[in-house]
């Protein structure tokens, strides 16, 4: 065969690393995969010496949470960059969030004009409701629904009471679709940053200290109850802790469909990193003591953790900066920022 594009190098396949390989494209297409001398091609790509990665999936993004969908644009070609091929985007975008088919195909258009890479996105319902368009969603071709128990915005991102929810997911349990859970108990961080506030502590290690794991394993318990009780795939959108994990086990021995993703910086980032980033640092759930991210990477070694994903959630910069108040602060990271040249 006749080969459009050779690439040489080291290729990382499921269950090992061929040294000195070689991958040949046609079409557009990967044809044939070896070892050694590679076979004639109109072009090569000489990477020898280097790991050769097959397209990776960003499990977990918000490309449109601060600009819209124009927001798709700019994300997916950084996606590219760092050698994402594919991303799964969350459905909290302003000014409306994938609530129902009509808004979906409207996204699916502007996805199909401006993604540098391809896309997988979720659906969602309304604070006040919006579970009977949960089937048409599905229909439409949504990977997923993304449900919080935690409430940045009554419209874009909305707390979800548990009436509400446990509806949503037989109805979601119908579909045979995943559902994740942004995983935080309100009452507890409310409760928290009260009472920081309080005591007139609002530098950057309190954004830590007023979402502590109870608050995280709380929402944890909640929502795998429902998953025990409804059948629904019930998953944590992020789990900063290895108990997350443990809980999803626990429950799946029982009988649940419950799984877990972690995402990067719960792997690499820890609360000394909150103080010296500051506003940059702040995310929801937020990072965690050295000795938890050990213990994160332990889960992931076991098996535990069902994929990692970045979480990544760009802001404008006025909106990261840190006056004086980390309360302020916009949360979420811009986790997978490609390196510049
Ligand atoms: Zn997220």
């Amino acid at each position: 065969m006749a080969f459009d594009l050779v690439v040489r190098g080291d290729l990382v396949l499921g269950d090992r690393v061929l040294e000195g390989g070689w991958v040949g494209v046609a079409g557009g297409v990967i044809q044939a995969i070896g070892q050694g001398a590679p076979p004639a091609a109109a072009d090569v790509a000489d990477h020898r010496g280097m790991l050769v990665f097959p397209g990776l999936v960003d499990g977990h993004m918000h490309t449109s949470s601060a600009l819209g969908w124009p927001g798709i644009e700019g994300a997916s070609r950084t996606a590219a960059a760092g050698g994402v091929t594919t991303c799964v985007d969350m459905p909290y975008d302003v000014p409306r969030p994938v609530t129902d088919a009509k808004i979906l195909a409207e996204k699916i258009q502007v996805v199909n004009a401006t993604s540098h890479v391809d896309m997988a996105l979720y659906g969602t319902i309304r604070k006040d409701g919006g579970v009977e368009e949960i089937a048409g969603l599905a229909a439409a071709g949504v990977c997923s629904f993304k449900l919080s128990t935690y409430e940045y915005d009554a419209v874009r991102f909305p707390r979800i009471d548990h009436t509400t929810m446990e509806a949503a997911f037989r109805e979601i349990a119908k579909t045979g679709l995943m559902v994740g859970i942004h995983n935080e108990d309100q009452e507890i961080v409310e409760g928290a940053i009260a009472a920081a506030k309080a005591t007139g502590r609002t530098d950057p290690i309190m954004h830590a200290r007023t979402r502590p794991p109870l608050c995280e394993t709380m929402a944890d318990l909640a929502i795998f109850e429902m998953a025990l009780e409804t059948g629904a795939h019930v998953h944590i959108a992020h789990s900063s802790l290895a108990r997350g994990f443990d809980l999803a086990e626990m429950f799946r021995r029982q009988g649940a469909k419950t799984s877990g993703e972690a995402c990067i910086q719960y792997l690499c980032m820890t609360e000394e990193d909150l103080v010296g980033l500051q506003g940059f640092g702040k995310c929801n759930p937020p990072f965690r003591t050295a000795d938890e991210v050990e213990r994160v990477w332990q889960s992931l070694a076991e098996g535990k953790i069902a994929y990692v994903s970045t979480d990544h959630a760009p802001w404008p910069r006025a909106k990261k900066e840190y006056h004086g108040d980390i309360f302020a602060c916009g949360a979420g990271l811009r986790g997978c920022r490609a390196s510049r040249r």
